[in-house]
């Protein structure tokens, strides 16, 4: 089998926020530092990003300070999220984002010209920082150039397969160059899985193709790491309904955060029924569900949507603070400066992943770290908008630290062949196909499946079904077309398959086992929250064989239980 191999010292799988701020940490090292992704270098998933990043700097509102942000991270997350990791988070942010702005990121800023900072759901005060629309983009730019003359090496274009483990120890790698396709050997001490999440296995997703097919979570699993809160997936509220091309683009909360107003087709502000203090600055879960069940009774659009309206403000203003909705509206002959939006929910986010500490960063396996969207823990059962380009940059820098002390202790792996040679035949065995079955067929019928069973609202009788259904596509997915090249559109599709159904079957086993609601997850049999699922569930076992285990959640320190006491709230009425 011809293959290339590739010695470095860490190898960084994710070229996003996370994994280019830890690249720049590693960097300050005498570590050789390898970075890969899917796309070309510079555009990750993160660039996708809109609205901004929290940092409670209280530029606008000088009440605000991290005790608070940590408090409504928690009541957001539905107080199963690891204190200590939104205790990190929330400490640490400020210094991540004046260091961006020192590096080059140019973010909106006051007449006195201090960061602006912007309402976002659920937040108690003005806390978002932001470059208009814009935000990931911007700071991936800036993660890039600061990138650019250190000595981290990069690999564009390159898909990871499988992480190599001997003994319980992570040391490599295997995967291929999509352009040349090229079989790929990376020998190294230390791997840091900075893959992103998986919202793309679902049918209607505000994530581009390719992206977010849950193959971070699928390789630290496979690797012999365990996940957690797998059902936790959030769904934003607004996204494109159309044209079909479009189904699922995300308009950010930026929209509501700078005066958007929901209307259903009898023109009905109808969150004053759901939600009159907070109307549609509420908890993402909570505007979700509103705008679902109006389309479920019928007061939606043709087109399965409601009306997101922010005509009523200043045109001007609109177009200076969220250009980018603006400019992809115009470009389906929607004017929102003068029309209303039409949107409903899509699947955004998954607060579920790679279990982690988040001290270190380490996951169960010796050697493997991970970091941003592909862990679970930070953001319990919901995220707060704008918390997470706040956890890859604070994260990145931070579980850095730890893995470079693990990396200079441990000394250079030995991959025997034997095992490089399986990670290797897996790849060929994807291409060998066996059967007839198209992969992209399965992915979209999968994508079905979720949304259909594990989507905004779930039953225990439909997440059953849905289960079937998913073990059936496993079985049939054991059966694809041969592929013969691996640079096509039908290969990759094949080797997200395979990344997705294993991930899609712990999301579905982890919701039926929740027998309540909480946050992202709403049961339609199970409606309240109970105490006594103030739980994590973590996946164990192996991708054939799966087991969930449910874990108490770490008791909340003084500090923050008192910012909780006060029941600091935002005031929506501010805003009109
Ligand atoms: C439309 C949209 C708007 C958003 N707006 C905001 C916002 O305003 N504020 C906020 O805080 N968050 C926002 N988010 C969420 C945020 O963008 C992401 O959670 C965050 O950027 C994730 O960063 P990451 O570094 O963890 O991963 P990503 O940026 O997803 O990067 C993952 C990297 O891993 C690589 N990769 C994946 N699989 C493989 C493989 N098998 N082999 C090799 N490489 C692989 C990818 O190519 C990529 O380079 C938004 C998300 C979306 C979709």
């Amino acid at each position: 089998m011809n293959y290339s191999t590739i010695d470095s010292d860490v190898l960084i799988i994710g070229a996003g926020g996370g994994g280019l701020r830890a690249a720049l940490e590693l960097d300050r090292t005498s570590l050789d530092v390898l970075v890969v992704g899917k796309r070309e270098f510079g555009d990750a998933h993160t660039v996708k990003a809109a609205g901004g990043i929290n940092a409670s700097f209280g530029n606008l509102d000088p009440e605000d300070n991290w005790k608070i942000h940590a408090a409504d991270t928690l009541r957001e997350g539905g107080f199963i999220n690891d204190p200590r990791a939104v205790e990190l988070l929330c400490k640490k942010v400020p210094d991540r984002v004046k260091e961006l702005r020192e590096w080059g990121c140019n973010f909106n800023l006051t007449d006195s010209g201090s960061i602006d900072q912007r309402y976002f759901g659920a937040q108690s005060f003005r806390r978002t920082c932001f470059v208009g629309d814009r935000t990931g983009k911007a700071i991936e730019a800036t993660l890039v150039d600061a990138i650019k003359g250190t000595n981290v090496a990069r690999k564009q274009e390159v898909v990871v397969t499988k992480i190599l483990t001997e003994e319980g120890r992570a040391i490599g790698a295997v995967g291929y160059d999509k352009k040349s396709s090229e079989l790929l050997l990376f020998k190294v001490k230390a791997v840091l899985l900075a893959a992103g999440g998986y919202t793309q296995i679902y049918s209607r997703s505000s994530s581009r193709p390719h992206e977010n097919t849950g193959d971070g979570p699928a390789l630290a699993f496979d690797a012999g790491a365990r996940l957690q809160d797998m059902e936790m997936v959030q769904f934003h509220p607004t996204g494109m309904v159309k044209p079909e091309e479009k189904l699922g683009s995300l308009v950010t909360e930026a929209v509501r955060g700078e005066g958007g107003k929901l209307f259903n087709t009898n023109d009905d502000r109808f969150m004053e029924r759901y939600s009159p203090q907070k109307m549609e600055l509420d908890a993402r879960d909570k505007v979700a569900r509103a705008i679902y069940r109006e389309i479920e009774k019928g007061n939606g659009t043709e087109a399965g949507g409601v009306y997101l309206d922010i005509s009523h403000e200043d045109s001007e203003s609109v177009r200076e603070r969220i250009p980018g909705i603006v400019e992809k509206f115009r470009e389906v002959g929607v004017d929102p400066t003068s029309e209303r939006m039409e949107v409903a929910p899509t699947t955004h986010y998954s607060m579920g992943g790679v279990k982690i500490n988040f001290e270190t960063g380490k996951t169960a396996v010796e050697g493997l770290f991970a970091v941003g969207e592909v862990t679970a823990g930070l953001h319990g059962a919901n995220r707060l908008g704008g918390n997470s380009l706040a956890e890859v940059v604070t994260f990145g820098q931070h579980v850095a630290v730890a893995l470079k002390e693990y990396a200079k202790s441990v000394s250079n792996p030995s991959a025997p062949e034997a095992m490089i040679k399986s990670g290797l035949a897996e790849i060929e065995d994807i291409r060998d196909g066996g059967g007839d079955n198209d992969p992209g067929e399965l992915m979209d019928e999968l994508g079905r499946v979720l949304w259909k069973h594990a989507g905004i609202v779930r039953t225990e009788e439909g997440l059953k079904q849905g289960l079937t259904r998913i073990l059936n596509l496993r079985e049939r997915a054991n059966h694809i077309k041969a592929v013969d090249k691996i640079n096509s559109e039908r290969f990759d599709r094949a080797v997200e398959l395979k990344f997705a159904l294993p991930v899609a079957e712990s999301v579905v086993r982890s919701a039926i086992a929740r027998e309540e609601s909480r946050g992202a997850h709403y049961r339609d049999d199970h409606r309240e929250r109970l105490v006594d699922w103030k739980k994590n569930i973590e996946v164990m076992g192996s991708p054939e064989h799966p087991e969930l285990k449910m874990r108490n959640v770490e008791k909340i320190p003084d500090t923050i239980k008192q910012a909780l006491k006060e029941g600091y709230e935002l005031d929506y009425h501010h805003l009109e």
